[in-house]
């Protein structure tokens, strides 16, 4: 273990070891103590920036009036109790990340597949995995892959250029990770700004395409809005994706259920006349016909914003049905992983809030992404603009959406798993798996009040020496878990 080889390693004398090394034995002097501090660690998944914590925990019995202390943190190491951060970016913090990202999987999974509360009759329901785009707002580098090969970016007659005369022809088959994907063929002819607007606008479009979505399924089973709602409903999980451009798109489920008015929570099979061609093409029609207004400023006229042309459709089937559609775990992948990305693809400087205009100007990202912070600072200064609120969300190219979101009835929610593992690791830690209060009985939460007292005492690691620690602690749990998986999958079937 890399903190003992140290502690055994006495050929240098201390003050010749480095801060690093110095603080690493610090915390590995005390046995006791530095066991305890590594539990800690560990339970919180390996974070790797944790909040720190000072407090207590009481137990309050409101039929003796009797009070006992069950947690302090005085006992702690530093008097500190470390929480995971719940990070749900993996450039911020991989653990949490990695937490958050099976999470959604689980979620994703469970409103396709069934699981959490739902019945396993959702797998027969309609069901669309789709993509919706941003429009254009000029010629970017891009790359066209189609079946193997890959076309040229942008095949354009010889010597046609622009106003500000650059080409507007390229030739090249870009790689995959092409730098220049994503850029402008002529940043003076890209409207930087429409992107911007498009982006801060793309929730209001996504809210209104659900609302138009249910009214094309009505309209096409000749029932009345009131009727449709009544009968059936649209579930939906979404996360948002950066493309390389810097506009935000949309990665969504749907799937459609039946419904008893007289109970809200009932998920039944959906109504006759329902197919999965009718879900698709009612979204199509959604997709088409939303709109939001853009509000007038500067001179440019009030314009109607909408999705791009590009709209991916694809009909989940049940898993096994046929390998080559889509199942329920490839989608719940893709979407999970989408869920923990922000914009580190496009330059990992935009990890935080832009307060002066001359921090752009600092900012280590692309011209084009830079162009897009830029337009997004000057048009929040608009007040016609203000309720876009663009300087606030500069950092995020103007979006101010949830990465993430789900209607309600769609499955589990993120915070429900959160609470099932919590109580799973209490059961763990509880007599023949039974949680005990501090009287020592069952636990009962009407017989016991628990009061808690939290102080923040700051987060992240206190020295780089117990980081480092930790996140060699945490390489070699994930070594170990990755044996263990590799054990079960070679494992013969019993
Ligand atoms: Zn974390
Ligand atoms: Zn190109
Ligand atoms: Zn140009």
């Amino acid at each position: 273990m890399a903190a003992a080889t140290v502690e055994r390693d006495q050929t240098a004398t201390p003050s010749e070891l480095s801060p690093v090394v110095r603080a690493m034995l610090k915390r590995a002097g005390d046995a006791k103590a530095y066991a305890r501090w590594q539990a800690q660690v560990a339970q919180t998944g390996y974070c790797s920036h944790p909040v720190r914590l000072a407090g207590t925990v009481e137990a309050a019995d409101p039929a003796t009036g009797e009070l006992r202390t069950t947690y302090s943190t005085e006992t702690e190491p530093d008097g500190t109790l470390l929480v995971a951060c719940g990070n749900r970016r993996a450039s911020r913090c991989p653990s949490c990340s990695e937490t958050y990202r099976r999470d959604a999987f689980h979620l994703v999974r469970a409103g396709l597949a069934g699981g959490k509360g739902l019945p396993e009759t959702v797998a027969a329901h309609p069901r669309v995995f789709a993509t919706f785009t941003a429009p254009s707002f000029g010629r970017v580098h891009t790359r066209r892959a189609r079946g193997g090969t890959v076309h040229p970016c942008h095949p354009a007659r010889l010597g046609e250029r622009c106003p500000h005369g650059r080409r507007l022809a390229c030739w090249h088959k870009h790689e995959q990770d092409d730098a220049r994907l994503g850029e402008p063929i002529c940043p003076c002819c890209y409207d930087a700004q429409g992107q911007a607007l498009w982006n801060a606008i793309a929730p209001e479009l996504w809210r209104r395409t659900t609302i138009a979505l249910r009214r094309a399924l009505a309209r096409e089973l000749g029932l009345t809005n009131e009727q449709f709602a009544q009968r059936a409903r649209v579930a939906y999980v979404k996360v948002a994706e950066y493309q390389a451009r810097g506009a935000v798109h949309f990665h969504a489920v749907f799937r459609l259920d039946g419904r008893d008015p007289a109970d809200p929570t009932a998920v039944l099979p959906p109504p006759d006349g329902v197919s999965v061609d009718l879900l698709e093409r009612a979204i199509r029609m959604a997709a088409e016909r939303a709109r939001v207004l853009v509000p007038s400023f500067a001179g440019v006229p009030a314009r109607a914003a909408r999705w791009g042309p590009q709209l991916d459709l694809r009909v989940i089937r049940a898993t096994g049905e046929d390998s080559e559609e889509l199942s329920a775990e490839r989608v719940a992948g893709y979407v999970a992983k989408y869920a923990t990305k922000g914009t580190e693809g496009l330059g990992a400087a935009l990890d935080q809030r832009i307060h002066h205009r001359a921090q752009i100007e600092r900012l280590d990202v692309p011209e084009h992404v830079r162009e897009l912070v830029v337009a997004c600072w000057e048009l929040g200064g608009r007040p016609e603009l203000r309720g876009l609120r663009l300087r606030q969300w500069a950092h995020m190219l103007g979006f101010r959406g949830h990465f993430a979101t789900k209607s309600r009835r769609y499955s589990t929610t993120m915070g429900a798993l959160r609470r099932a593992r919590v109580a799973f690791a209490k059961r763990r830690r509880a007599r023949d798996g039974v949680p005990l209060d501090a009287w020592g009985r069952p636990e009962d939460d009407d017989q016991v009040v628990v009061v808690t007292s939290w102080v923040y005492v700051g987060s992240g690691y206190v020295t780089e020496g117990e980081r480092w620690l930790a996140l060699s602690a945490a390489a070699r749990a994930r070594e170990q878990r990755a044996v263990a998986r590799e054990e079960l999958r070679t494992m013969p079937a019993a």
